[in-house]
């Protein structure tokens, strides 16, 4: 069997990974997907917690910027990724994947409220762990959810799936010519302004030196490669 790189490590999905073509909303066939590539992790007794966004749905920012109240466009927004954990959560346990969703909102008929000690049992145990609701605080994204968590069950690594394969210095889709980078340091990130996490999330993760892989989630196996440790997307650390 092959041996993982990291024994424990939190994905980050964002929740348009989750929509696939159409953009918003959930597609059962690629959170199917996605359950399938998680699945494949799991048989090499990796450690996983999962934290979903939930930009499929809605955004604080987007409601604030139309007149809404912050916090309260925030609160839906947390709402979307409780949304999103459960579609996860189907998944995966369709395909005999063990998972607890921990909400950091309380809601009990549906999910487990966040503790972290029991949070550390489940995936010790080889369960799942879904984190939804981010951090349970408006003005927060879920990209700070997963370095808070990162920190706090202590996880080697962050897995930042993403749409991309990578870090650009630009957007490669409007500039064809922008260079992916290989590696880059928190600092630097922070400096050019990168679009990896916003800049709470880069400065928990610096500050904690929790290391972030960003990679392509539309390649088939790239969580697997992650885990194995191969050099795939870009690494931020240092
Ligand atoms: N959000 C929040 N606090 C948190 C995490 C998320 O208020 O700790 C809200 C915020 O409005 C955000 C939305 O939930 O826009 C969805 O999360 P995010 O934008 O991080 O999702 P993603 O872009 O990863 O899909």
């Amino acid at each position: 069997m092959v041996t993982p790189k990291f024994r424990r490590v939190i994905l980050k999905l964002s929740g348009e990974a989750l929509a696939g073509q159409k953009g918003y909303g959930i597609d059962p066939e690629v959170v199917y997907s996605i359950a399938k590539q998680i699945k494949d992790i799991i048989e090499l007794r990796v450690q996983l917690a999962i934290v979903v966004g939930g930009g499929n749905i809605w955004r604080g920012i987007s409601g604030s910027t139309k007149g809404m109240d912050r916090a309260t466009a925030d609160y839906m927004g947390m709402l979307a990724t409780i949304i999103n954990s459960l579609a996860l959560q189907d998944a995966l346990e369709n395909i005999d994947v063990d998972t607890r969703v921990q909400t950091a909102i309380e809601m009990r008929a549906v999910a487990e409220s966040y503790i972290r000690r029991r949070a550390i049992r489940h995936m010790e145990k080889g369960r799942v762990v879904i984190f939804a609701a981010g951090t349970g605080n408006p003005y927060f994204s879920t990209d700070t959810t997963s370095a808070l968590r990162a920190a706090e069950v202590e996880a080697e690594i962050i897995l930042m799936a993403k749409q991309v394969d990578g870090v650009y210095e630009a957007d490669p889709l409007k500039n064809p010519d922008a260079k992916k980078f290989d590696e880059l340091s928190y600092i630097e990130v922070l400096n050019r302004g990168l679009q990896v996490m916003d800049s709470t999330a880069v400065s928990l993760c610096m500050d904690n030196k929790i290391p972030l892989l960003v990679f392509n989630l539309n390649v088939e196996g790239n969580i697997k490669r992650a885990i194995l440790g191969e050099r795939i997307g870009t690494f931020v650390g240092g």
